[in-house]
Parts: structure tokens; C-alpha cells; sequence
């Protein structure tokens, strides 16, 4: 195995310790730069991500390089170092007012930001395009056929066809690779195109204005051809964003330049997003993406398991299909970590010896649809508290506002009944659950609690982050 192949091991083992986020934050754009005598040199991409590595996750990386090079790993030296893409010498953005200076500290700025985003790309380049993501790799099947055919339409077709497009569905099903595969579509002949997340949009907005550069980032966002914004639902609550976001949605519009936006639900159903946004976003096309069914599955695993040069048989196949269950992203780890099993041990997968692999990983998948205790544990995590006190008795406001919370959460996100949602909180009497949801629904709605719809949003992002 070469450096590349070594480490690409060793992420696949940590990958499926961790929390996706986790994951990406840490370990994107790390990448083994020497291996000499035992000696590892791990270059990473910053200060703040050498820290965490070397404090937190030493040991898992220690662990799993010895067990992927079947040798006794001595040193490993943490060394900031970037790693080069050739996408990143390609072309740049083209906008007639910035200079190349100024759009460049916009592109750094959300480079910055670029670590939390949501898909396991390694090497993002400057306007934000990952080239693994093509429709050429894509596989159509049951649950994506009508979001395909709208990118399709929208690449072949800028601006022209459906303005803007809106993208919804789960997590993992796709969202960001259809929305990807657009750009780079579209790139073989125009370049004018900015992929970005709605966190990067807003915490790059934020930046821009508190730099005097609001200027800037109003020309850099406003003078695209294609503007591709991820996540959009997590601008809620950013009520200068959304102001901001109006403002360059209605300019590309009308210039008929073509903006794609997805998202975990369709529009109507994003409470904190402005009623006059939603209708813009309703304006054009809405096309939703659903979980594939086996067939569809079994496409893509085999496709990906070609790509990867391994061969597996229909049987496994077919197993890994029918037993992963959520989302595509959950295949693909769950086929990454077959391979990586079956190539280290150097046997041939069945599939007695893939449910051995699979064990764990399948159990936890199926343990992750979330489920009111999810919710209390992540609230309770969020606050800085134990689970146990967050049901528990006392009323100590520390933990009667979490408490709350995570009522009004459970019944907003699973629709759970009064009396269940008592029984979850210890035992407690469905009016107390009535009476702590009213209380935060008033807060949010009616007397528009800022900081506390801020603590809301971000809760709901760590859901989306571990389920
Ligand atoms: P989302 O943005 O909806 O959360 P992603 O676009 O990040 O999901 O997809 C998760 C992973 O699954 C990515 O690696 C992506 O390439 C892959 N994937 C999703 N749908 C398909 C598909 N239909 N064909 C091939 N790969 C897919
Ligand atoms: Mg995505």
C-alpha cells in the first residue's frame, strides 16, 4: 500500500467511530505525507486541527495505522501543510466590480468555513466544487428520477427552465451530489458558478459586513450565472441574512441567472425562514428526493464497488442493500468499511463474513432514526448537562429552560403526543408538557426570543449532524 492507500484505510476505521461532523472537521484535508522507520508524517491543514488531533484523537489514529499497516506505529509528527488540488489552479470567479484581492479574502473566509460542511469532500476547491460529485456517477433510480431530471434541465438549461430549483429531502439521499453534479456541468463552459452552504452565505455575510466589505460580497453573490446553496434551512432565524439573501436571490432572478437551493424540507415547512423568501423559493421548481429502494441500492454498490477495483458478490450485495437501511451515505460506509476489511484480511467476502463486519455498524444505523431519548440526550449535551437531571425533578432554571426545550422539540419534531412525551420526561403529567411547549411555541413565535430561537437552530443542526 503506498501513503495515499495507507491513510485512506485508516480514515475509513476512524470514520465509522465518529460523528460525521466530527469526522469532517478533524480529518478532511489531512493526508500522510512520509512514512519512514515507523515515523509518520501527518500533514494537516491548520493549527486548530493539529491541536485536536495530536489532544483528542492520537491515540484512534495511533490504533488504527497499526492495525492498518500491521506495525508498531512510533512517532506520529503533526505538520500544518496544504494539500494541493489540481482543481485549485483551475479558474476563478469573474465578477466585473471586486479585484482579485478583495474576492480573494471572501474566498478565504469561507474556505474557513468550509471544514463543517456536509459532505465527505477532500478536496474542495476555490468556488466550492467538488469534481467527484458528476451525474455521470449518479445512479437514478426510485426515490431521486424527478430531482434528477430537474438538475438535468436546470445544467442544460441555465436560468431558463425552472428558477430557482428547489432541492428537499433527507439527509444523505443525494442533495448535495445532484446540486454539485450542476455545477460541474455546467462548468465545462461557463465559470461564473458559486457553490455554498447557507452557514458559509451567512457567516461570510457577517464577516463581510463587519470588515467594511459589504460591497464585495454583495458583487461576488450578485454577479454569478449559478448560484448553488446548501443546506438552505439552516438560514432560519438569520433574519439579516435573509434580508441580504432576498436581495441577491431577487437580482439573479430577474437577470435570469439560475440559483439552486436544497434542503431537509420543502419550503413550506421551514417556520423560520421569512414568508416572502418561501414564496420566492415556491416560485420556481420544487422536486423532492426520497430513499432509494433495494434495486436502486444495489446499483450503486456495485457501482461503487467497481470504482473501487473490488469485486463483490450478488448474495453480499444484496445483503448490504437490504440491511442498510437510512441512506446512501450509510451505504457507502457501510460497503468503504467491507472493503477495507476484506483487503486488509486478504479473504474473499461472504456473507457470514460481512455480517461480522457489519455487525455493529448495522445495529447502530438502525438504532439512529431519531427517537425522543435523542433528542433529550442532544439537549441535555447541547446545555451542558446530564440527561438525568434534564428529566429529573429539580427546578433549578439551569435545567427547567433545557427541560422545556426539549418538550417543545420532541413534540415538533416527531409529533408526539402530550401524555408520551410526560412519560418520556419522567413520568411527568401531559399538562406540564402542554404547558412547557405553549411556553417556548410563545416565546419563539410571539415575543420572538432571539437568542433563544439562535439555541433552537443550533440544537436542530446537531440533529442533522448525528442522524
Ligand atoms: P445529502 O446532501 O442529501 O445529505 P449527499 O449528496 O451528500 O447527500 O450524498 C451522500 C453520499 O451518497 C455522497 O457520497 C453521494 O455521492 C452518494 N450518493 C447519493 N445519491 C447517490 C446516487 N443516486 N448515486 C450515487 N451516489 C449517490
Ligand atoms: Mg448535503
Amino acid at each position: 500500500m503506498n501513503n495515499e492507500q495507507i491513510w485512506q484505510a485508516v480514515l475509513g476505521e476512524i470514520e465509522v467511530s465518529l460523528s460525521r461532523a466530527n469526522f469532517i472537521t478533524w480529518f478532511k484535508d489531512t493526508f500522510i505525507s512520509s512514512f519512514e522507520n515507523n515515523r509518520i508524517v501527518l500533514c494537516v491543514p491548520n493549527a486548530f486541527v493539529k491541536k485536536w488531533l495530536e489532544e483528542k484523537y492520537h491515540k484512534n489514529i495511533i490504533s488504527a495505522l497499526n492495525s492498518v499497516t500491521k506495525q508498531e506505529i512510533k512517532e506520529i509528527i503533526y505538520k500544518i501543510e496544504l494539500k494541493k488540488t489540481t482543481e485549485e489552479t483551475n479558474k476563478t470567479i469573474k465578477t466585473e466590480n471586486t479585484t482579485e484581492d478583495e474576492r480573494g479574502a471572501l474566498f478565504k473566509a469561507e474556505q474557513k468555513l468550509n471544514v463543517l460542511e456536509n459532505n465527505s469532500s477532500f478536496s474542495v476547491n476555490r468556488y466550492g466544487l467538488n469534481s467527484k460529485y458528476l451525474f455521470e456517477n449518479f445512479v437514478v433510480g426510485r426515490g431521486n428520477e424527478l430531482a434528477h431530471a430537474a438538475c438535468l434541465a436546470v445544467a442544460n438549461n441555465l436560468g431558463k427552465s425552472y428558477n430557482p430549483l428547489f432541492i428537499y429531502g433527507g439527509v444523505g439521499l443525494g442533495k448535495t451530489h445532484l446540486m454539485q453534479a450542476i455545477g460541474n456541468e455546467v462548468a465545462k463552459r461557463n465559470n461564473k458558478i458559486l457553490y455554498t452552504t447557507s452557514e458559509k452565505f451567512t457567516n461570510s455575510y457577517i464577516q463581510a459586513v463587519t470588515t467594511g466589505k459589504a460591497k464585495e460580497f454583495k458583487n461576488l453573490y450578485r454577479n454569478v450565472d449559478l448560484l448553488l446553496v446548501d443546506d438552505i434551512q439552516f438560514m432560519g432565524g438569520k433574519d439579516g441574512t435573509q434580508e441580504e439573501f432576498f436581495h441577491t436571490f431577487n437580482e439573479l432572478q430577474q437577470n435570469d441567472k439560475q440559483i439552486v437551493l436544497t434542503s431537509d424540507r420543502p419550503p413550506k415547512s421551514m417556520p423560520a425562514i421569512e414568508k416572502r423568501l418561501i414564496s420566492r423559493f415556491e416560485s420556481g421548481m420544487v422536486a423532492d428526493i426520497g430513499k432509494p429502494d433495494t434495486e436502486t441500492k444495489l446499483v450503486i454498490l456495485e457501482k461503487k464497488a467497481q470504482e473501487k477495483g473490488f469485486v463483490l458478490e450478488k448474495d453480499v450485495l444484496i445483503y448490504i442493500a437490504e440491511n442498510v437501511k437510512n441512506n446512501i451515505r450509510e451505504l457507502e460506509g457501510a460497503l468503504n468499511k467491507v472493503i477495507a476489511y476484506h483487503q486488509l484480511k486478504n479473504i474473499e467476502a461472504s456473507v457470514e463474513s460481512v455480517k461480522e463486519v457489519l455487525g455493529d455498524f448495522i445495529s447502530n444505523i438502525q438504532a439512529r432514526s431519531m427517537s425522543a431519548r435523542d433528542i433529550i440526550e442532544v439537549v441535555a449535551k447541547f446545555y451542558n448537562i446530564s440527561s438525568k437531571d434534564l428529566i429529573g425533578n429539580s427546578r433549578k432554571k439551569e435545567l427547567v429552560n433545557p427541560r422545556q426545550i426539549a418538550i417543545y422539540l420532541i413534540r415538533e419534531e416527531l409529533n408526539s403526543s402530550y401524555p408520551a412525551i410526560g412519560n418520556e420526561l419522567g413520568g411527568r403529567d401531559h399538562t406540564t408538557a402542554m404547558h412547557a411547549y405553549n411556553k417556548i411555541v410563545n416565546e419563539v413565535k410571539v415575543v420572538g426570543n432571539e437568542k433563544l430561537k439562535q439555541e433552537i437552530n443550533s440544537i436542530k443542526q446537531l440533529f442533522n449532524q448525528s442522524y
